[in-house]
């Protein structure tokens, strides 16, 4: 069984190069698809330390909007790089990776892709977000049901054969066309809502799954909460540390070690 650091071993001098937060949203900062109250709290006190925060999901831009407008985060990526949500004044902005005509042509392929699926994998319907998707689609593997690995990998085999990316979440099999990922999402968000191109060595990333992996390749520094475990058989590439506790009180770990590191642990715990 692969063993990976515990996130209490992570040198202080580790964060001091950071400029911010990019993180996973479902298992990392939710359980449920609620946001844990150790996450809010930690994502709060990140905000008036002035430690910018971007969300990179899986979930759908729909069920995205109302977190970009209502957690303190400077954005949030949806639909695996495909939606940048953030708020511009009290509105909210919605940005695309790819033009109308390219997300018109890809829609059709999504959905017989999605109706071959559902038709032909024994126990695979689409997620219930699904309404809210703009740029995928999402297949339910352990939100409101269960699908067992070969299901899975079935799901994932079948997308692939229409040509999309297929990544697996700690709930959904989402499968899109186009090159944007979570590392493209980063590049992307991190350059439009903080005016910094975007340096790797600079930021912390923090995921609990597979679809995490990419980054916990390319980030030099990464971080997986406790609740990864169920995932780590599946990783090529494991996060460089791991949390003593899982989810949003996880996320809350990561925090107070980036805060402690720049002395501004405690200085405020309220939102701006
Ligand atoms: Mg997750």
């Amino acid at each position: 069984m692969r063993t990976i650091p515990p996130l209490s071993g992570c040198p202080v001098t580790a964060w001091r190069p950071l400029r911010g937060v990019l993180t996973d949203i479902d298992d990392t900062l939710t359980e449920e698809g609620a946001i844990a109250p150790a996450a809010l709290e930690a994502l709060r006190e990140l905000q008036a330390a002035d430690v910018p925060v971007i969300a990179i999901t899986g979930r759908p831009a729909g069920w995205s909007e109302a977190f970009a407008m209502a957690w303190p985060v400077r954005g949030i990526v949806a639909e695996n790089g495909g939606v940048l949500l953030h708020r511009d004044g009290k509105r909210l902005s919605t940005e695309f990776a790819q033009d109308d005509a390219m997300r018109a042509r890809n829609l059709a392929r999504l959905q017989a892709c999605a109706r071959e699926i559902v038709a032909t994998v024994p126990g695979a319907v689409l997620a219930r977000d699904s309404g809210g998707r703009l740029t995928d689609i999402a297949v339910d593997h352990s939100e409101f049901t269960a699908l067992d690995y070969d299901a899975i990998a079935a799901v994932c085999d079948r997308m692939r054969a229409h040509g999309l990316v297929a990544t697996v979440s700690s709930i959904h099999v989402n499968g899109w066309i186009g090159d944007h990922s979570k590392w493209t999402a980063a590049t992307w968000a991190v350059k439009r809502l903080t005016g910094l191109d975007f340096d790797p060595a600079e930021w912390v990333y923090v995921g609990d799954s597979t679809n995490d992996q990419l980054m916990f390749e390319r980030m030099p520094l990464s971080v997986g909460v406790a609740n990864i475990a169920r995932f780590l058989p599946m990783l090529d590439h494991p996060p460089t540390y791991v949390t003593a506790t899982e989810r949003g009180e996880g996320f809350a770990e990561v925090a107070r070690a980036l805060l402690l590191a720049r002395g501004t642990a405690g200085s405020s715990t309220t939102g701006r």
